[in-house]
């Protein structure tokens, strides 16, 4: 069985036994193991802190650029291989596994332009110099610097190459070493990558170290320029934000977490029409695609009542044509979900909904007799803000709730605002009067609002596509994070100070903005 160790300290590593099995999604084997018991992770920490921390901030934007432009290149050569790991280890259909693949390798490359538009600098300036005494000469002028810490990049089960490649490139470019820490279950892939990258020696000693499994004591050993970038369920985000040291240090951290993303159909929709086709397409697409196991995916989808049975029609049409069963078959669009524990996990979810709501419309056929496959289903209710579950309880699979609404644009708003804060929310209507306050309204509430329209309906890759130009992250139950968005990303890792002193010296030592 293939043994994942870990790479701390320029080396890799093996924790002591007992391993921790890693299991295919398909068929329950276990493909791999891994352990960090005995690792000294406070050292492997330090090593980053220090030779990572140099290495990096002795390159320039335009060469840390290069790297990650390197990293890409990397990815994209050994793509089919990743696509097989991603296969054998969390049930990733091809299409699955691409979405993971490509993004990370978008993403990397995305950071890549970025950094060789910075040119040959080694921190950034904020804002222009602004006067603080009589004369002009004395002035003050805000400073980026790389922070002198490790980034911790803790990272959900969903994503091992797309989830640690948007962290890692925006981190990198800002000069910060990471340490990255993959879910163990589905920690293959990530492994996979970090030792490509490594035999064909494209990082900077210390500019990345890995940690397959357990995260052990690892917060005992941050410092006070550390940071913490963190996916995953809200309530490990709460544990890593009262970690003793991280409260005592005041170390960032930034959580992306649990979302309960909405769409919302207008009252003005007509079926048939461009409108509403994008909206059923999109509705599919983010009920099955990873099936259902992506933090963008929709859980609530608002409905006016006089379409109920339009977009049943519609929905059911799109979910006849997907193929469910092997991701290794060719015409399978919906694998298993990753883990038994997240089998479990949905299955108690859909037993919750069933309580107290009907089916709308679930993909019909048989479910393989192995493996961690889950029904596509849409539930019904029309108790609004009342359906306390829907919005309170993300179920992480291939499972969302139709809420019915009168079309009234704050019924809808308030519909989608008891869900507390989400990553996205998609709005289809060519009403733009209506639509305006809808998105207008409930911008507070997201970091990313998708607005669906006939002009616009045959393009864009669906909401649940998250673009490295544009911010990941959302308020209250998504976590409050912000992540990605080009040079807004950054901040998270550079500390922002405010120089005063002579006009002249200034703009001599820092050059202007
Ligand atoms: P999880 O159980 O919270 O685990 C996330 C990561 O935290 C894993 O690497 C896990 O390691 C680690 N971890 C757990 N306890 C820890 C501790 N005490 N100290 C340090 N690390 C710890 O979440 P998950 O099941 O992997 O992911 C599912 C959740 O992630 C869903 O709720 C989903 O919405 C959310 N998610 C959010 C986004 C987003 O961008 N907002 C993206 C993807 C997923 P082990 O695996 O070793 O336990």
């Amino acid at each position: 069985m293939q043994r994942l160790t870990s790479f701390l300290e320029n080396r890799w590593v093996d924790g002591q036994a007992p391993h921790t099995p890693l299991h295919d999604a398909t068929t329950g084997y276990a493909v791999a193991e891994t352990s960090t018991r005995g690792l000294d992770l406070g050292a492997a920490l330090a090593h980053a802190r220090t030779v990572g921390g140099r290495s990096l901030r002795a390159l320039t934007f335009a060469e840390r650029g290069a790297m990650l432009g390197e990293l890409a290149r990397c990815l994209h050569t050994h793509r089919d291989a990743l696509l097989d790991l991603s296969r054998q280890n969390y049930g990733a259909t091809r299409s699955d596994g691409k979405f993971d693949v490509d993004g990370a390798a978008g993403t990397l490359a995305f950071y890549a332009r970025l950094g060789a538009d910075l040119g040959d600098r080694r921190f950034l300036l904020d804002g222009e110099a602004e006067g603080v005494g009589r004369s002009a000469r004395f002035v003050g002028q805000h400073l980026l610097t790389p922070r002198r810490g490790v980034a911790l990049h803790i990272n959900a089960f969903n994503f091992p190459a797309w989830g640690m490649a948007e962290k890692l490139a925006v981190s990198l470019l800002a000069g910060v070493p990471a340490l990255v820490k993959p879910a163990t279950a589905t920690a293959l892939v990530t492994w996979r990558i970090v030792q490509l990258w490594q035999e064909e020696d494209l990082l900077p000693e210390g500019a990345v170290s890995l940690l397959c499994g357990s995260a052990g004591d690892l917060l005992d050993h941050l410092q006070p320029q550390d940071v913490i970038a963190f996916t995953g369920s809200s309530t490990t985000g709460r544990t890593l934000r009262g970690h003793p040291r991280v409260v005592e240090l005041g170390i960032p951290v930034n959580v992306e977490a649990d979302s309960l993303n909405a769409f919302v159909l207008g009252p003005d929709a007509e079926p048939g029409e461009p409108t509403f086709e994008m909206f059923a397409r999109e509705l599919v697409h983010e009920l099955t695609q990873k099936a259902g196991q992506k933090c963008t995916a929709v859980r609530r989808v608002l409905v006016p009542v006089h379409l109920l049975d339009d977009v049943r029609e519609a929905v059911a049409d799109h979910l006849s044509r997907q193929g469910l069963g092997d991701p290794a078959s060719k015409d399978v669009r919906i694998g298993p979900v990753a883990t038994a524990d997240q089998h479990a996990a949905v299955t108690k979810g859909v037993a919750e909904l069933e309580a107290f709501m009907d089916t709308f419309v679930a993909w019909e056929g048989d479910l393989p007799d192995h493996g961690w496959f889950v029904r596509p289903q849409l539930f019904l209710t029309d108790q609004g803000v009342h359906a306390a579950f829907v919005h309170d309880e993300e179920v992480f699979g291939p499972v969302a709730t139709v809420l019915s609404y009168s079309g009234d644009p704050a019924e809808a708003v308030a519909i989608v605002a008891r869900g507390g804060g989400g990553l996205v929310c998609s709005v289809y209507s060519d009403d733009a009067a209506w639509a305006t306050e809808v998105v207008g309204e409930l911008a507070p509430w997201h970091g990313r609002i998708q607005w669906g329209s006939a002009k616009v309906a045959d393009q864009g890759m669906g909401p649940g596509t998250v673009l490295p130009g544009f911010v990941h992250g959302g308020p209250g139950k998504a976590g409050g994070g912000e992540e990605l968005g080009g040079l807004r990303g950054m901040r998270f890792y550079q500390q922002r100070t405010a120089v005063q002193g002579d006009r002249v010296l200034l703009e001599r030592a820092f050059g202007t903005a």
